[in-house]
């Protein structure tokens, strides 16, 4: 099928939920993806933050075929291998406790809700159910993580929305303070507000809400679905602020590609969740499991060090180009603040048309994802596109 047929296929057939570029993907090499019609685009963008071994990764993609071939699915009703070991690495790497797997951000923050919630309930009875999220945040897409989302533009036509969320300022403790009216149970953040504009919190803040939770015993909740699985230099983001949540998230890169999400509990929240009381039939998939062990044997501390090191050329180069404000992020999270003239959709338009892909974000920013494995020539050639772009834009 050609683009053309496809794309039309789609208007006819498909619910028009997604401001879709007017281009099909077919297959992909490295960072680089390909039409059907065999043109070729770099991928600043790997999904959106999910294909963070790019395109053919050997490792991942025999282990993931070795699973299908032996078992593709086994009900949570039974224990399996890939889920059991994942669980064990992720525990490892990270300081926490337990594991729970699900199949997307938004329902692992869902999870993750429904944990902080019932922390409180089991401990000081109900009433105490109110969760702070930051403004300009995002935290999925179903009625709750709609709710817990500080973007008034997302709390439109589904009402009416669970209640229970406050929306504090981000990098103002003062403000987070001000919210506790005694029903508070919880503090949800993204470290890096992703669709919101790329805006990492800021280190004293958070060191600040760490101190502040541990006081009120309100439970530190972190979303780490798009900072997390190496983009921004270390495993999790929260490794870099030096603090240790006390329930954390994570989707996006875990799969390599495949659908996969879960949420962390610490010491203090792994026995919160009890027989009955969270499940879900796809989570802990053994195939998206084998992935995600692939995926997390080659996150070693080089390919760290390599995407510290990456993103470190990327912002020197990108700093200097035309139209440029400032560059947000961390590792390969970043985020192009543009100066005024500058419209950060209608130049990622641009870009698709001459080979590269990149994301929007809040604060009118260019957001950039790359396959953490991207090459120095791949990054060559898109900053070469940007240039060109950026110099031509006004
Ligand atoms: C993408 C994202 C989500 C939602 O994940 P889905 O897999 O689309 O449900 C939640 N939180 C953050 C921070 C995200 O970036």
């Amino acid at each position: 099928m050609n683009s053309e047929q496809l794309l039309a296929l789609d208007k006819e057939h498909v619910m028009q939920t997604y401001g879709r570029f007017p281009l099909a993907l077919d297959h992909g090499e490295g960072a680089t993806l390909y039409s059907p019609e065999g043109r070729a685009y770099i991928d600043f963008a790997s999904g959106i933050g999910v294909n963070c071994l790019g395109y053919g990764n050997e490792k991942w993609l025999d282990a993931v075929t070795a699973q299908a071939a032996k078992l593709q699915h086994v009900s949570n009703l039974y224990y399996s291998e890939p889920y059991v070991r994942l669980a064990e690495q992720l525990t490892a790497r990270t300081g926490m406790k337990r594991a729970f797997f699900a199949n997307g951000g938004g329902e692992a923050n869902e999870g993750m809700i429904k944990l902080c919630r019932k922390y409180s309930f089991d401990k000081y009875g109900q009433g105490r159910s109110t969760i702070i999220t930051l403004v300009d945040s995002f935290h999925g897409r179903t009625v709750t993580t709609l709710a817990a989302t500080g973007q008034d533009v997302f709390h439109q036509y589904f009402f009416p929305f669970t209640e229970g969320f406050v929306y504090a300022d981000a990098d103002d403790l003062e403000s987070v303070r001000a919210l506790d009216d005694g029903t508070v149970c919880a503090v949800m953040v993204e470290l890096i507000q992703g669709e919101g504009g790329v805006l990492p919190l800021d280190r004293d803040f958070v060191k600040g809400l760490e101190a502040l939770c541990a006081e009120k015993d309100w439970l530190l909740a972190v979303d780490e679905v798009q900072t997390g699985v190496g983009r921004t230099g270390s495993l999790f983001c929260f490794q870099q602020y030096d603090i240790l949540p006390d329930v954390m998230t994570f989707a996006k890169g875990i799969g390599g590609g495949l659908p996969l999400a879960g949420v962390l509990a610490s010491e203090k929240t792994a026995e919160v969740f009890t027989p009955g009381t969270h499940a879900t039939t796809f989570g802990g998939n053994p195939v998206c499991c084998a992935g995600a062990l692939s995926v997390l044997e080659q996150m070693d501390e080089a390919m760290l060090q390599s995407v510290r090191e990456k993103g470190d050329y990327l912002r020197e180069k990108i700093a200097a180009l035309p139209g440029v404000r400032e560059i947000r992020g961390m590792g390969l999270m970043l985020g192009v603040g543009l100066e005024e003239g500058y419209e950060a959709s209608r130049l990622v338009g641009t870009l698709l048309e001459k080979g590269l892909l990149c994301l929007t974000a809040g604060h009118n920013t260019i957001r950039m994802l790359p396959p953490l494995v991207v090459s120095k020539a791949e990054m060559d050639r898109a900053l070469e596109i940007l240039e060109a772009v950026l110099g031509s834009a006004t």
